[in-house]
């Protein structure tokens, strides 16, 4: 039995147990990003991909007006009165009822609804399993109650239940590649008009390991908020000069340089990570249209350069990782992925050569940090829908 049929299987008889009627089934992946790293608020791309690591909702319409949830791996019960639907002291509550809400502010007002959920998208390692669990539940709701609401729509809803129940002012990414993933493709965003394309990085051809650091230092949000500002700095140096930059995806390596001595060192590192990592996503989509594993995977080891030495968002850990990357042949690519200071980092393989660098991972890293990662497996995959 696979892991994912045993966790519906449990959903199924959990549900009848509670509920006594039978529930549909629905999933939402979690994700990858496989370069595009703190392009989002500088309005540049970033290039995601769903993955086969779900959360999986049983789900049913009920004739009680309520809200009642189930939560498998926190064995917890929840229930709320779909007429008095706010925020709740139960953490993975919020998650959904916030998905509810943005129903009822479209004047939609769904009726009572069951629903038992649970997966295997590991929490809080930067996989996104909050997008996953709004996007999940915005789908289950969209199509138990026939809203017909497009997909495009949907992902806002589930941006904002996580800006209001959350209280994280998310990008719009993770929702973004929980439901539009396609197996087999990455898809490269643009942040600004919110387009995307669909390039083909299919699992016959490479691997994709994810070595967790298991650590996360507490800069992460604070140092967040610095670069963020820094950013804004170089935006406004810039724009002296070139009145049709409003954000650093707008400036070219050569704009940069030409205002270099008007900025401080530290806005300059910055700004040049931002406008090189926007040059970089699209040397790598080109890459994946030839097929070019090895460019593209260039383009990902000088990505955790920059994040590592100019927007000095890395840490010892993530540069461990990526150095034992580097020593293996085999890895064609690898960075840390996601904000920072600690998390994965994202490691594409040659198809087959997994399991040497993964021995070299579990032995190299406790020895230079004393630290056990953990390794994750990841398949690029369909986005959120009903399981048939
Ligand atoms: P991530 O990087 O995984 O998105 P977050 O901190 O944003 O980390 O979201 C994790 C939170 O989402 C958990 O604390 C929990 O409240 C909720 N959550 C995620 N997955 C599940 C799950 N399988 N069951 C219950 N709650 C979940
Ligand atoms: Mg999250």
């Amino acid at each position: 039995m696979t892991e994912k049929s045993k966790i519906i299987s449990e959903i199924e008889s959990k549900f009848i147990e509670l509920f006594h009627h039978e529930p549909e089934l629905y999933q939402a992946p979690g994700r990858i990003n496989l370069i595009g790293e703190h392009t989002d608020y500088n309005d540049g791309f970033v290039l995601p991909a769903a993955i086969d690591k779900a959360i999986y909702f049983g789900v049913k319409k009920n004739k009680v007006n309520k809200l009642r949830l189930f939560s498998i791996d926190y064995k917890e019960s929840f229930e709320i009165s779909m007429d008095e639907l706010e925020k709740t002291q139960v953490h993975w509550a919020n998650y959904l009822i916030g998905v509810a809400v943005q129903f009822n502010k479209r004047g939609l007002k769904p009726e009572g609804i069951d629903c038992v959920f649970g997966g295997n998208i590991p929490l809080g390692a930067g996989l996104s399993s909050s997008a996953a669990l709004e996007c999940g539940f915005a789908v289950c709701l969209n199509d138990q109650f026939s809203y017909k609401i497009p997909n495009s729509e949907l992902i806002l809803m589930a941006q904002k239940a996580e800006h209001e129940f959350a209280g994280v002012m998310c990008g719009i990414m993770d929702q973004f590649a929980s439901i539009f993933g396609k197996e087999g493709h990455v898809m490269k965003l643009d942040c600004r008009s919110l387009d995307y394309e669909y390039f083909p990085l299919t699992n016959n051809e490479v691997d994709v390991i994810l070595c967790d650091t298991r650590v996360s230092h507490s800069l992460a949000s604070s140092e967040y908020n610095v670069r963020r500002k820094e950013c804004e700095e170089g935006v406004a140096i810039l724009k002296k000069q070139y009145p049709e930059v409003n954000a650093l995806r707008d400036a070219s390596p050569e704009m940069l340089e030409s205002v270099r001595s008007g900025m401080s060192e530290n806005v300059y590192l910055r700004s040049h990570y931002v406008v090189h990592e926007v040059v970089r996503v699209n040397e790598a989509c080109e890459a994946l249209l030839k097929n070019d594993f090895v460019t593209f995977g260039q383009r990902m080891y000088a990505t955790h350069d920059g994040l590592s030495k100019e927007y000095l968002v890395s840490c010892k850990e993530l540069d461990i990782l990526v150095e034992i990357a580097r020593k293996n042949p085999d890895v064609l690519g690898a960075r840390m992925m996601g904000g920072g200071f600690g998390g994965c980092t994202i490691n594409l393989i040659r198809k087959g050569c997994t399991e040497p660098f993964i021995q070299e991972v579990l032995k190299e890293y406790p020895a230079q940090t004393g630290i056990n990662p953990i390794i994750y497996r990841v398949k690029i995959s369909d986005g959120a829908g009903r399981l048939i």
